[in-house]
């Protein structure tokens, strides 16, 4: 199967600040229970900590996924292969515990000046000035590139309105992150958005969230 991770990634941490606080959150998460507190080879090219007895605490809760089954099979007339399915899936593991037995489902703590690019998801931008979503073309590379380099105050353009932004400031469909410090929660579930506040408060500066699809 492919793999796909969502990351956090805090977009105003110095290079210089950036470890002491991914200790800070690694502390916070192993705490919470949220994650393991060993390291593993639980993720793509790295290690990272596998999902702890409270993983569920950072996850949107399934909208009573298998209450709807159930009343599907109450009031569908479905054949016996069907009914056999949907039993299955009433009694089996929900899609939120499904990851647990995969051997990538580890947290990584990426530390260091890194693109956290969207993989296989591309890139879709929308501009804050006109609204329009678009794809960038390769000049889009250039600024990253120079951003990389050392350049925090490179911008980027609209190519409909020329609205400039800084490169870090674009967000959309399909944002990319720009920072030293990333947290890539790997085929986990959809995090929640109360998650994703938590983790922000405990980083204490505004992050973009990249979704990648490997
Ligand atoms: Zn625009």
């Amino acid at each position: 199967m492919s793999d796909h991770a969502q990351i956090v990634v805090d977009i105003e941490v110095s290079a210089e600040q950036a470890p002491e606080l991914t200790n800070i959150v690694r502390a916070w998460l192993v705490g919470e229970h949220i994650i393991e507190q060993e390291e593993s080879d639980s993720v793509l090219g790295g290690t990272g900590h596998r999902p702890g007895i409270n993983y569920r605490a950072a996850i949107g809760i399934d909208t009573d996924g298998k209450a709807r089954l159930q009343r599907l099979l109450g009031v569908a007339i479905v054949s016996p292969t069907w009914r056999a399915a949907l039993e299955e899936a009433i009694e089996g593991p929900t899609y939120q515990e499904s990851f647990l037995g995969l051997s990538t489902n580890g947290v990584e703590l990426a530390v260091g000046r890194r693109v956290f690019d969207a993989g296989g998801n591309g890139i879709e931008l929308q501009c804050d000035a006109c609204s329009v979503s678009f794809e960038p073309d390769d000049s889009w590379f250039d600024a990253v590139g120079a951003w990389f380099g050392g350049d925090d105050l490179v911008s980027f353009p609209c190519p409909s309105c020329g609205q400039q932004a800084l490169l870090t400031e674009w967000r959309g469909p399909w944002p990319w992150g720009f920072g030293n410090l990333g947290i890539a929660f790997w085929n986990w579930p959809p995090l929640s958005d109360d998650f994703i506040h938590a983790i922000t408060r405990k980083l204490g500066h505004r992050t973009v969230r990249v979704r990648r699809h490997l």
